[in-house]
């Protein structure tokens, strides 16, 4: 079937030691169009493949590199794939770390992401996982609709990180999700000191 994400199924990355643990589970928030399943694949680097994924909800499996070190990481692009409430709850239950996404273009996109937020900080209320806030399309300078200052003084209210990427241009993606991968194991060796 012809699947965007490489199969997926138990191909768990074995690094020879506490192999589950050490696959992370990233998961995208943000309202439709904002650019969620570009960003995952470019992420999964199926973005030219020509495929339409849009309608099925999608899983990447990636090992990356941070800092000479190899993390293994799924990155669920689901949050849209049905409207069911349970989906959703179990979005906002089983992520590792959660990307936010608005559009830089869409005033409305930039609401809903405090929205998402404060929802996500209900629901996983005693833990600090680890949330980054990207605002997408920076491409499209002159239908910005919302600034760099605005998006940064949001994520500190959230206290959360900031990067703002294109997809289309693949500029800062993988920033983005190198900066995924330091967060979430700075929260790990925090816990474990
Ligand atoms: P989703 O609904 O959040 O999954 O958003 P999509 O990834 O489907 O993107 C929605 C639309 O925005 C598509 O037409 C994309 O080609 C376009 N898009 C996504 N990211 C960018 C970007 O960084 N720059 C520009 N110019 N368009 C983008
Ligand atoms: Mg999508």
């Amino acid at each position: 079937r012809g699947s965007c994400a490489s199969d997926s199924s138990d191909s768990v990355i074995s690094t020879g030691s506490e192999t589950d643990s050490q696959v992370h589970k990233v998961v995208l928030l943000g309202e439709h169009g904002v650019g969620k399943s570009s960003l995952a694949r470019v992420f999964g680097g199926v973005e030219d493949a020509g495929h339409d994924c849009d309608e099925a909800g999608n899983t990447y499996d990636r090992c990356i590199v941070v800092d000479e070190e190899e993390s293994a990481i799924v990155l669920y692009d689901m949050w849209e794939q049905d409207n069911s409430q349970w989906l959703k709850e179990q979005c906002m239950r089983m992520g590792d770390a959660y990307i936010i996404v608005y559009s830089v273009t869409d005033k409305s996109s930039f609401e809903k992401a405090s929205e998402l937020r404060i929802q996500l900080r209900r629901a996983r209320q005693s833990e600090d996982i680890p949330i980054i806030l990207v605002g997408n399309k920076s491409d499209l300078v002159r239908s910005r609709e919302v600034s760099v200052d605005e998006g940064s003084a949001c994520a500190v209210v959230f206290d959360c990180k900031f990067i703002e990427t294109s997809a289309s241009l693949h500029h800062n993606v993988q920033d983005l999700f190198e900066g995924i991968v330091r967060q979430i194991r700075l929260r790990k060796d925090s816990k474990e000191e």
